[in-house]
């Protein structure tokens, strides 16, 4: 299966209700997309992920080149083989984590200096390095390098990041057409990211003069850093109504479960966002009802599901009072369940946004899922 896209449906607000084809296979957009940072989501084995139905995962290749490097995982015949997963995997560019996570980073034309957070060696990510890496990883999706940066920023910082992530994306360009392509995944495709921080015109500038170097996909990236979300709303409409009506697009990094629906009437395809599975580690479950914090001693010997209309393995067996037990005894069980919780809902709520643009019931559903998850806490 080669790489494609279709639009099945598009509502008044912009929501589409796709279809992204992958070597890897079909995956109904809007989707979620589960992190799997280094080759894994944590706590769930391969088998629980197909289970709960996650067709794309995010694997982050920063960690990946740093350990267990990128060459030893094309030997071992790229990232699927490796991990043994059969499905779908998008990889970043890398640059993100060097901007969060590295030591003593410098930026230059060139690219990102930057010493690894492990054992403070020194690496350089260039455009032609990103796509290199991705490409023996041979992931179905990867992305290209850009700048990402802080929030907030001046006009001038963000235009010069314009420029940096344009001049960059024109380079990914070159080398994905230069070299050869990945030899464990010959169909893999990249994605370029618009950027543009809080400003409208350098949002729809950065679209518009990518979507002249032509890629199949594009990203909004550097939202959801701390602005208001009503405000990520209003850059990323800015950027996907200059993207082409036929490919796909992707919101990195979100977002709150109320507010998926709202990112989707944005015209957004594909989104991934560490929420579920890290808040799911640190006890934090979402629920139709509000978050619950299983360490709550109200919970101690509460015999109810963490959530009564949730279908997950967790919430069909176990009670509150055992999850909270095995979270307060640092059992690894309790995260793994938590996590399957955590997922399960968030995919489930995907499939209820992709059902309500079928049936042309988007704000109904919208406005209910805020009203119901903003209601309060237990
Ligand atoms: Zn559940």
């Amino acid at each position: 299966m080669s790489f494609h896209f279709e639009v099945l449906k598009t509502d008044p607000s912009g929501a589409r209700l796709g279809r992204l084809t992958t070597p890897h296979g079909v995956i109904e957009t809007p989707a979620f997309m589960p992190v799997g940072t280094a080759g894994t989501v944590k706590g769930l084995t391969h088998e629980a992920l197909e289970e709960l139905g996650a067709g794309l995962l995010l694997a982050n290749t920063y960690h990946l080149y740093l350990r267990p490097g990128h060459e030893l995982i094309a030997r071992l015949g790229g990232l699927h083989q490796f991990m043994a997963w059969r499905g779908g995997l998008l990889t970043d560019s890398g640059g993100y984590q060097v901007f969060s996570l590295a030591k003593l980073r410098k930026v230059t034309e060139e690219g990102v200096r930057f010493r690894s957070h492990l054992d403070g060696s020194e690496h350089m990510l260039t455009p032609e390095k990103a796509i290199e890496i991705q490409r023996a990883l041979g992931s179905d999706i990867g992305m290209v390098l850009d700048e990402c940066i802080e929030y907030p920023a001046t006009r001038e910082r963000a235009r010069e990041a314009v420029e940096r992530t344009l001049d960059w994306a024109r380079r990914s360009r070159a080398a994905i057409d230069g070299g050869a392509p990945s030899a464990s995944n010959p169909e893999q495709v990249f994605f370029a990211i618009a950027q543009g921080s809080t400003f409208a015109e350098l949002r729809r500038e950065n679209a518009q003069r990518l979507v002249e170097l032509d890629f199949p996909g594009y990203a909004v990236g550097g939202m959801a850093v701390g602005e208001p979300h009503e405000l990520t709303c209003e850059m990323t409409g800015e950027a996907t109504n200059c993207l082409p009506a036929d490919r796909p697009r992707y919101l990195m990094g979100v977002g709150k479960p109320e507010q998926l629906a709202d990112y989707v009437r944005c015209g957004i395809d594909m989104m991934d966002c560490v929420l579920p599975t890290r808040n799911a580690r640190n006890g934090y479950l979402f629920t139709r009802q509000g978050p619950l914090h299983i360490t709550n001693a109200r919970f101690a010997d509460d015999a109810r599901p963490v959530d009564e209309a949730c279908g997950c393995v967790a919430c069909r067996r176990y009670s509150r009072a055992y999850m909270r037990h095995l979270f307060q005894a640092h059992e690894m069980l309790g995260a793994i369940l938590n996590t399957h919780h955590n997922l399960y809902f968030y995919l489930d709520i995907m499939r209820s946004i992709r059902e309500a643009i079928a049936s042309e019931d988007l704000p109904r559903f919208s406005s209910e899922l805020q009203a119901q998850l903003g209601a309060g806490q237990h």
